[in-house]
């Protein structure tokens, strides 16, 4: 249920770009700052203390890690994890180096939903807006159809595999608060950045701080 969710998540994405094609995609900000939030505080919430509570040992230095990594996948990606892309597209070729960083980034996603519901629910929200950015880049782009579902069928994949191998894989699993707390690292690197991202010029904007206070304390109470 939970992989089919992780997976479906993107298509459900791709779908409502499809739909929405031709409207702008500015209207996409509101949800983009609620999953931002939402990601955040359900880091914070849940998977954070839970880390340091079965080890304190090297927690932090592999939170800095994660950080890191996503900085490095940013330079390949152009900041496709935090709602937008803006690489130059050539639709003959498949976009490999946007590929490989989303699947790293999406593979480490997954490490740390199994056993973990609001985290999972944190990712599935974070995915949605993600996917219908990517999307709209695509169909924008003129990429072939073909293309488009290919990438975004292993793109949607990455998530449930690590979801599965945190569980499954035995040299995985002995390595499982190291490789949680780089996910931490990764959901605050790219949480913070949709939230700073989605404050544009800093203008202060009533709906958007109370879609953000809305996902907090939603996060809070699941
Ligand atoms: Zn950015
Ligand atoms: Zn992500």
């Amino acid at each position: 249920m939970i992989y089919l969710a992780l997976f479906f998540a993107v298509f459900v994405g791709y779908g409502v770009a499809v739909i929405l094609k031709n409207k702008k995609a500015q209207k996409l900000s509101l949800p983009l700052a609620f999953s931002g939030a939402f990601l955040l505080a359900v880091t914070l919430f849940e998977l954070l203390p839970e880390v340091y509570q079965t080890t304190s040992e090297f927690v932090g230095p592999f939170i800095m890690v994660g950080i890191l990594l996503q900085i490095c996948l940013e330079f390949l990606s152009k900041g496709a994890e935090h709602g937008h892309v803006h690489i130059h597209a050539n639709k003959n070729t498949f976009p490999w180096l946007l590929f490989i960083s989303l699947s790293i980034h999406a593979l480490f996603e997954g490490f740390p939903i199994a056993g973990h519901s609001s985290m999972f629910i944190g990712v599935l929200v974070h995915k949605i807006p993600i996917a219908m950015i990517l999307s709209f880049f695509f169909i924008k782009a003129k990429y072939p159809l073909v293309t488009i579902l290919s990438f975004l069928l292993l793109f949607a994949s990455m998530t449930p595999l690590g979801s599965w191998l945190s569980s499954n894989v035995s040299e995985i699993i002995a390595f499982k608060d190291e490789l949680n707390a780089i996910s931490i690292g990764i959901f605050l690197h790219v949480s913070t950045t949709i939230l700073f991202e989605s404050s544009k010029d800093h203008k202060f904007n009533l709906a958007k701080l109370s879609t953000i206070i809305a996902a907090i304390v939603i996060a809070y109470f699941i």
